[in-house]
């Protein structure tokens, strides 16, 4: 038997008002107290519930069903985003996930409304949508690059949060997820970028301009964490600098989000007595 959360994640990791990030330990391990091989053992039975409810909403997704699953990925870069792509929603048959990363924005997405493209990238009935990076840049990057004035990305807050709930209202679950890395050990994780030639493709020599506006990000996700962890969409702070750590309670917040959904495998639409005795009365 795997072993258990002494507190579940989506109590644990919940972001409410008095959040504060400058004091959170990121090396922390909240709501579980046996380590990382037991985490090993528990993700993967995890991934198991986790792909069983994904079958079932799949099914239902194809049969009318109109539920889906979002599940928005933001943190630093090195926080962890694609480990947890590969090691999490790996678990879960491909078929049923949908992911999209957003960098930045294109000539055609910069014309229209920052909003578009992600409405564009919903998940379809059924699907496990998967944002690597999403609308929060538009009041992160944005933010600290003074990409547009203040008076541009100030209303965004409640415009994100309106927009939300008209996802949640439609039948996606959203669950936000902001991996929380420290500037140590993402100095180390870059140091291992530039030291490993396996690793030189992960990267980016502006990864490095924007470590260095560390305390206005910090700023930009306190305010992304104060403002728009609402009841029907809160965020999960989760301590990324164990990145088996992180993994483990973001497989268990989908694993959460599916079994809230409880989707059902739908009913047949054909009379399977007589599509039964069809198959019977052939020959072969
Ligand atoms: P990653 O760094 O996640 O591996 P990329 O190298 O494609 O992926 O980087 C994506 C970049 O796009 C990030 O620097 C991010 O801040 C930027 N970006 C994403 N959304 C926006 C946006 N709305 N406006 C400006 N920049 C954005």
């Amino acid at each position: 038997m795997a072993k258990s959360w002494s507190t579940e994640p989506s109590e644990a990791l919940r972001v409410r008002a008095g959040f504060d990030l400058a004091s959170a330990d990121l090396a922390a391990t909240p709501g579980w107290e046996h380590g990382e091989k037991s985490a090993e053992k528990r993700l993967a039975a995890d991934g198991v519930h986790l792909g069983e409810e994904q079958e079932r909403l799949f099914a239902q997704g194809r049969s009318g069903g109109t539920r889906s699953v979002l599940l928005v990925l933001q943190g630093m870069d090195t926080a962890g985003k694609g480990g947890i792509v590969r090691h999490v929603l790996g678990l879960v048959d491909p078929q049923g996930v949908q992911l999209r990363s957003f960098g930045v924005p294109t000539e055609k997405e910069r014309a229209q409304h920052y909003l578009q493209r992600i409405r564009e990238a919903l998940p379809a009935p059924g699907h496990i949508g998967v944002f690597d990076r999403s609308h929060y840049e538009d009041v992160l990057v944005v933010r600290v690059n003074q990409l547009v004035p203040r008076e541009v990305w100030e209303p965004r807050y409640d415009e994100i949060n309106a927009f939300e709930q008209e996802v949640v209202d439609s039948g996606t679950v959203i669950v936000k997820v902001a991996l929380l890395v420290s500037v140590a050990e993402q100095k180390a994780r870059l140091r291992e970028r530039l030291e490993r030639p396996d690793k030189y493709w992960k990267f980016n020599p502006g990864d490095i301009d924007e470590r260095a506006k560390w305390p206005l990000y910090q700023e930009a996700y306190q305010a992304v964490l104060d403002r728009t962890s609402t009841d029907h969409a809160p965020w999960y702070a989760v301590p990324a600098d164990n990145k088996w750590y992180a993994r483990l309670a973001v497989g268990r917040l989908l694993r959460g989000a599916l079994e809230g959904l409880d989707p059902e495998w739908p009913p047949a639409d054909f009379d399977v007595a007589a599509e039964t005795a069809r198959l019977d009365a052939q020959p072969f």
